[in-house]
């Protein structure tokens, strides 16, 4: 009698309990899923001898530009991918620095080129800016090719939801984000190391963090109103500097 009533309680437990798990292991929307992004924290070069070319900018209380870049580009790899995004970075903390027998712009070359080769979906580049002018501060967002303002647009507008009373100083078009790269991409100039503040708040981890959770809100946005279907990459020769 006590085995007759026990097993169909049972039943109804286990049908319950795979009710949860059913509901639990339904699909999460990920909205970069099968989406490749490249992220290039930017300087860190040295030569074949060993000699530094490329630093990148000092701050005030020995914050070095090229550390900002890269313990940014460390909080947003994890955010990026726990949305469904296939990271691969320029520089990483156990690989910080980066060799080029030629120069800085051949060794720049040679990072868009690498995004080329992963064929990503966006090449983001990391750094900060520095101005003789201690008043000179803000964020600021680059993009070079047309198909890429979309998606700088994107970026700069979560910065500035994400960092408010910080000077946004909007979207330029130059060069110098990169003329190789197929894909689209932008150099963000997160903030000042010159200024007083900004310098201070670039060095921080919490700012650092919110730097991170604002530009991948600002893929995902960008990700989000773009059409589904992959866009033709141009195809480039991968020789030679990687
Ligand atoms: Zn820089």
């Amino acid at each position: 009698m006590r085995t007759a009533v026990f097993w169909p309680l049972c039943g109804v437990l286990l049908g319950a309990w795979a009710g949860v798990l059913g509901a639990e292991s339904a699909p999460v929307h990920q909205p970069l899923a099968d989406k490749i992004i490249v992220l290039d924290p930017g300087h860190a070069v040295k030569n074949a001898a060993g000699k530094i070319i490329n630093p990148g900018a000092s701050g005030r209380h020995g914050v070095l530009e090229r550390d900002v870049n890269l313990d940014v580009a460390d909080k947003l790899i994890p955010l990026l991918e726990a949305q469904g995004a296939k990271m691969y970075s320029t520089r990483t903390h156990g690989n910080a620095w980066r060799y080029s027998p030629q120069s800085r712009h051949a060794d720049n070359r040679a990072r868009a080129i690498f995004a080329n080769t992963m064929r990503a979906d966006a090449y983001v580049r990391l750094h900060c800016d520095w101005n003789r002018s201690k008043k000179f501060k803000g964020f600021t967002t680059y993009y070079y090719r047309w198909g890429s303002r979309r998606l700088a647009k994107s970026i700069d507008r979560a910065l500035a939801m994400a960092l408010p009373g910080h000077v946004d100083r909007g979207l330029h078009r130059r060069t110098f984000v990169s003329v190789t790269a197929s894909m689209p991409t932008v150099l963000l100039e997160l903030g000042v190391l010159s200024n007083r503040q900004e310098g201070k708040d670039l060095g921080n981890d919490a700012y650092q963090t919110r730097l991170a959770q604002a530009i991948s809100a600002g893929l995902v946005d960008y990700f989000e109103r773009t059409p589904k279907h992959k866009a033709p990459q141009v195809s480039v020769s991968t020789s030679s500097t990687l």
